[in-house]
C-alpha cells in the first residue's frame, strides 16, 4: 500500500503533512520526516462536474477530504464508479499518487 510523506512531532507525536518550522500542535520544533499509512476516513466530499480545462472528460469526479488514521487531513480524489453513493465516513484507502492528487479508493 503507498504511503504519504509527513513530518511527526517527536514531543507530541501529532502528524503534518506539510513541513512546517515548528509543531502546530505544541511548538516544538524537533520535528521528523516519517511516511504514514493511506488508510482514513471520507472527512467531506463533493462532485465536480464542471472542472477545470486540465480534468475535462473525467466529470464528474469526486474531490475528498480523507481523515488520516494518524490524524492529518488530505485532499485527493475518489476512485469510484457510482459516485450517488459516496458518504461521509466511508473507510478508504490510498491507491496511488500522481502529478495530479492522492487517489483513494473505497473499502
Ligand atoms: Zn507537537
Amino acid at each position: 500500500m503507498p504511503k504519504i510523506a509527513g513530518y511527526r512531532c517527536k514531543a507530541c507525536s501529532s502528524i503534518a503533512l506539510s513541513y512546517r518550522a515548528v509543531c502546530l500542535n505544541c511548538s516544538s520544533n524537533k520535528l521528523e520526516k516519517v511516511e504514514v499509512d493511506g488508510k482514513g476516513k471520507i472527512f467531506a466530499y463533493t462532485i465536480i462536474r464542471i472542472g477545470p480545462e486540465r480534468f475535462r472528460n473525467q466529470e464528474p469526479y469526486a474531490v475528498v477530504l480523507v481523515k488520516l488514521g494518524s490524524g492529518p487531513l488530505v485532499t485527493g480524489r475518489l476512485v469510484a464508479d457510482d459516485l450517488e453513493n459516496i458518504e461521509n465516513g466511508m473507510n478508504v484507502v490510498l491507491e496511488k499518487q500522481d502529478d495530479v492528487a492522492y487517489w483513494f479508493k473505497i473499502v
